[in-house]
């Protein structure tokens, strides 16, 4: 992830690294701006943090599901019989 500042408003920006020297719109001021190679602000540490726990809060229900669906399979295989 890459954090910059918009050219035009100064509003926090972030993009995906892969958008590195694209124009990408800001969403306050309506702008584009050229997404850097690089941050060029200090990445808050909040969201980083948030971005992890829904990262994990996703791959915990993915997990789940799975589970869920292998004990769903196999009760589902006992009750249907030979
Ligand atoms: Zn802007």
């Amino acid at each position: 992830m890459i954090y910059f500042t918009c050219d035009e408003c100064g509003a926090d920006r972030q993009a995906s690294s892969r958008y590195a020297g694209e124009l990408l719109r800001c969403r306050k001021c309506d702008a584009e701006t050229v997404v850097p190679d690089s941050s060029t602000r200090a990445k808050p540490e909040k969201s980083e943090v948030a971005e992890n726990l829904y990262v994990l809060v996703i791959v915990a229900v993915a997990v789940l599901l799975g589970v869920a669906w292998f004990v769903l399979d196999i009760v589902l295989n006992v009750f249907a019989g030979p």
